[in-house]
């Protein structure tokens, strides 16, 4: 039994349909029919997709000032880590509270450049502690291993549908 709602272009309309997509109720007349279910007019219009994914200039711009924020924020963030047990977990944990900072600076959006800034983000403090390891050629499997959690979890966080 679902609860009659009202179609949200027409307040004074009972419907018992919802859109696929943003799952506001629409009546009858306003849905659209779709491969992918019944859908509002809106989203009816846009291709698949194009919702996530899709930031403004100034959504970019946050998503990029939060991203080197965090890179350089998380500099100390790494040096600890490496200290602590588990470090490999705690990173992971780390990165996708990083990845969901950078998501949610970019308007909540998600999509292939969100991962990009917050994967960059998330590797940056781990390689500024690696270099002299990476450079000496002693480095071990350890922090690399934190590092890849890491990196995988911010980029995690911004993954859209
Ligand atoms: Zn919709
Ligand atoms: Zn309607």
């Amino acid at each position: 039994m679902t609860e009659p709602m009202h179609c949200y272009r027409h307040p004074k309309r009972e419907t018992r349909v919802s859109c696929a997509t943003c799952g506001r109720p629409i009546c009858t007349e306003c849905m659209v029919a779709t491969d992918v279910g019944i859908k509002c007019p809106d989203d009816a219009r846009l291709p698949r997709g194009a919702r996530a994914g899709v930031m403004k200039a100034d959504q970019v711009l946050r998503s990029i000032l939060a991203g080197v924020g965090i890179a350089v924020a998380g500099i100390p963030v790494a040096y600890v880590l490496f200290l602590l047990p588990f470090t490999w977990l705690i990173s992971a944990a780390a990165g996708y509270g990083a990845g969901v900072l950078i998501n949610r600076a970019g308007g909540r959006n998600g999509g292939p450049l969100a991962i990009l800034i917050s994967v960059l983000a998330t590797a940056v403090p781990f390689l500024v502690l690696l270099a002299p390891d990476l450079l000496a050629g002693t480095l071990n499997a350890r922090p690399l291993i934190a590092m890849v959690f890491a990196v995988i979890a911010a980029g995690v966080a911004n993954r859209r549908i």
